[in-house]
């Protein structure tokens, strides 16, 4: 794909079912991430089609378009079958092949059950999940194109906003992308296929609502919702009460001292 680099490792690898969906969850987050220097890759593990709207070609283009917007170095397609994605040993084998070539720090992935959309979501968060596991295992690379075994140290998920469970995530985090969120919105618009002027319009609603609720609850405009595997750690509790700031004189942005009453957390 034109742009991606193959060579250098990522320091993170977000994984989702059909290119767009990372897009509409985390894509001001992954914009930041370049912009803060850090080394992003995507990786959809189908082309999204068949849909009712689009092409395998029109996907491919529209998926790199968004690359472009939101600065990501890397976008690889694993190439799994949408609609019928389902967690499977091969399934697995191919994403974490990707895993131990790319050898990334962190990896996001979509995560959580979405009743009232594509069954794909719950099975790529599966397969995700598996694949870090698989992508450390030794004695086996022949399995994994001949790649040398790579443990991933991080997991990230990054849950759907209509998520079944979303209330029960736990070790949950805002990040800040009031500075993104236009790019964020512009990487959505290059699915021309999924999203006329119309859908667009709602889609457009609904992420701003969505992100600007998560944000509001942390103090900043548009803020787009994680969630950890495992509860998290910290030596200091100061500065993890202060979000990293140790200035605690700094109102949040989006309110004015003595107008309006800080979010309570
Ligand atoms: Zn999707």
């Amino acid at each position: 794909m034109p742009g991606s680099d193959r060579m250098d490792r990522l320091d993170i690898a977000a994984v989702a079912p059909h290119p767009d969906d990372l897009e509409i969850i985390c894509g001001g987050t992954l914009a930041k991430l370049v912009k803060q220097g850090y080394r992003v890759g995507i990786f959809d593990l189908t082309t999204g089609e068949p849909t009712p709207r689009g092409t395998e070609e029109m996907r491919a283009r529209e998926a790199e378009k968004a690359r472009q917007i939101l600065g990501v170095q890397v976008r690889v397609n694993v190439r799994l079958p949408n609609r019928v994605l389902m967690d499977s040993p091969e399934a697995r084998f191919k994403l974490a092949t990707e895993l131990r070539r790319y050898r990334p720090t962190v990896v996001i992935t979509a995560a959580g059950r979405t009743p009232a959309a594509s069954p794909d979501h719950h099975q790529g968060h599966l397969i995700a999940e598996a694949s870090r596991f698989y992508s450390q295992l030794t004695k086996w690379n022949e399995r994994f194109d001949g790649t040398e075994p790579y443990r991933v140290p991080h997991l990230v998920y990054a849950p759907f906003p209509t998520d079944a469970e979303q209330r029960n995530w736990h070790s949950t985090f805002v990040v800040d992308i009031s500075d993104t969120i236009e790019q964020k919105l512009e990487a959505i618009r290059a699915y021309e296929s999924q999203f006329d002027a119309q859908r667009f319009e709602r889609v457009q609603h609904f992420v701003k609502s969505a992100n600007g609720m998560n944000g509001f609850r942390c103090g900043f405009l548009y803020g787009e919702l994680f969630a950890l595997p495992t509860p998290i750690g910290t030596e200091n509790l100061f500065q993890l009460a202060t979000g990293g700031n140790s200035n605690l004189l700094a109102p949040p942005p989006v309110l004015v001292p003595g107008q309006d009453h800080p979010p309570m957390n």
